[in-house]
């Protein structure tokens, strides 16, 4: 008997698996592949993501892997500068070969004490009020009390759970690759910024030591469901800009499509779902993996607190009702994102007009807030501008904010000294700091970052532990 079963160990499955194994509980990771993929698509880190691994000590073995790249022009692909006034200790882009962050997240998940069945798929299950049957494709069955379904876009888990998946079907391909090319780097920049105005859904971008990123729309190419060759690649070159500038020697090939959907629940019972298999859209803009590592965290804390025994009635409800909105919101700016790459007449005059705005600081840093996840702020109810929201990575006597979080623990920050955490002192951290970096007295912070309540009165942060952190201790 397992305390939960994930399905699927991608970066959603393993950050889930981590953060699960900071509370003791026993879990299992079903994967389906034998092998972990080779495919080496680089992705990029986002900000908050990269402020998730700082909050648990993973991000200076992250960053040894990545690549730093300025935190601008992610909006749509128009270039504009990194907007003045981020708010976060991590204000650049981390370029990560997905399979090296995926490594990373599983290696510390096993780290941490996850079991890891490789070639295990899951393929059906049923849930009864004490937990749910877990059955493999080979008819192996286990036991746990809780699933959850990170399996992915085509989701297995979804679609037993009966949930609908609206949205939209995909409508234009493109293919995206890594090669190097045969002309100098001076001869493809004047060619690519020749055609880059009106086809936006286009670029050859200098990557690595000779290395392109290159981005052709996939009209025309034959059978979808054959990978890409470096021979389709010449081809939509050719098509577009008249050469295919001597590209050769793939890292790697792929074709996505732009469909964008979204699960209708994200909780059935004891089944839930995140990462890909709750939500898929394009990966312009670079946020479907961090927006599933995000979701991880989120529930994480959560379920572990369902399982431990101490979670407040309602508290594991609070991550579809956190989390559905946010990829709603993500969806919606992929959505408009695409639009703003097609060559048609308006929606190139709405670029050329939303390019203007964004030399106004304000429309740059939300957009760039939106797209990096830190301008997210959960309805905790009525109050200041910070309830909700998460809070930067400060200085404390300590040293930094987010060492103290490694635990995945809650914490009170106390600048007024006079507080406590009494009886939910197993389950909350206390720092008392008169000099803290905030402009606020005290701020309880959930594990996942978010501050839960501010204020200076113990009752009333009392009322908020309870809210977040059950029932005290006796
Ligand atoms: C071209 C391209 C570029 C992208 N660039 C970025 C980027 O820059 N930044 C970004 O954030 N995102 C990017 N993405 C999106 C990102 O790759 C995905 O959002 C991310 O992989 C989702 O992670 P996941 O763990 O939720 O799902 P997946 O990565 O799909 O992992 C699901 C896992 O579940 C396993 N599985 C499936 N079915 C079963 C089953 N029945 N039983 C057990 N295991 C199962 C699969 O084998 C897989 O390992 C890009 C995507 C594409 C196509």
């Amino acid at each position: 008997m397992f305390d939960v079963i994930i399905a699927g160990c991608g970066p959603t499955g393993a950050m889930l698996a981590a953060e699960l194994r900071l509370h003791d509980v026993r879990v299992l990771v079903l994967e389906k592949e034998t092998e972990p993929v080779s495919f080496v698509r680089i992705v990029g880190l986002h900000i908050r993501s990269l402020e998730l691994m700082a909050m648990r000590g993973l991000l200076d073995r992250v960053l040894q892997h990545g690549r730093r790249r300025p935190a601008g022009g992610f909006f749509a692909a128009i270039p504009k500068p990194v907007p003045k006034g981020l708010d976060s200790a991590y204000s650049y882009l981390l370029g990560i070969p997905q399979p090296v962050i995926e490594h990373l997240l599983e290696e510390r998940a096993t780290a941490l004490g996850a079991q890891v069945r490789r070639g295990c798929a899951v393929a059906g299950f049923e849930q009864d009020d004490e937990g749910v049957t877990v059955e493999l494709a080979d008819g192996e069955q286990l036991r746990s009390r809780y699933l959850v379904g990170c399996d992915g876009g085509r989701s297995t888990v979804r679609k037993l759970l009966g949930v609908g998946f609206p949205g939209e079907p995909s409508r234009a391909e493109t293919l995206m690759g890594e090669m190097e090319v045969g002309v100098p780097q001076e001869e493809i920049a004047a060619k690519v910024t020749e055609i880059r105005e009106p086809h936006h859904r286009f670029w050859l971008r200098p990557f690595d030591q000779g290395v392109y990123s290159v981005l052709v729309p996939a009209a025309g190419v034959s059978d979808r469901a054959e990978p890409p060759t470096l021979e389709d690649f010449k081809q939509q070159l050719r098509t577009i800009a008249g050469t295919d500038f001597g590209v050769h020697s793939p890292r790697w090939l792929s074709r996505f499509g732009d469909a964008t959907r979204l699960a209708e629940r994200y909780r059935l019972g004891r089944v839930l779902l995140a990462g890909d298999a709750a939500h898929i859209h394009p990966p312009i803009g670079g946020q479907g993996l961090n927006l599933g590592v995000q979701d991880a965290f989120n529930l994480g804390w959560k379920l572990a607190a369902q399982i431990r025994g101490w979670a407040p009635e309602t508290l594991l409800d609070t991550y579809p009702a956190e989390r559905r909105p946010v990829a709603a919101d993500v969806l919606d700016n992929t959505r408009a994102q695409i639009e703003l790459l097609s060559t048609e007449p308006g929606p190139q005059a709405v670029r050329r007009l939303l390019t203007e705005l964004m030399d106004f600081n304000e429309v740059n840093r939300h957009l760039m807030e939106k797209i990096t996840a830190i301008g997210i702020r959960y309805d905790f109810g009525a109050g200041p501008d910070l309830l909700g929201r998460r809070l930067r990575d400060i200085d404390v006597k300590q040293g930094r904010l987010y060492g103290l979080l490694h635990r995945g623990r809650g914490l009170l920050l106390d600048r007024t000294e006079r507080l406590t955490v009494g009886g939910w002192s197993d389950r909350v951290d206390y720092l008392a700091d008169p000099a803290a970096e905030l402009d606020v007295p005290c701020v309880l912070l959930r594990p996942d970052g978010h501050v839960a309540w501010i204020g200076d009165d113990q009752r009333d942060l009392d009322d908020h532990l309870s809210r977040w952190f059950g029932k005290p201790a006796d």
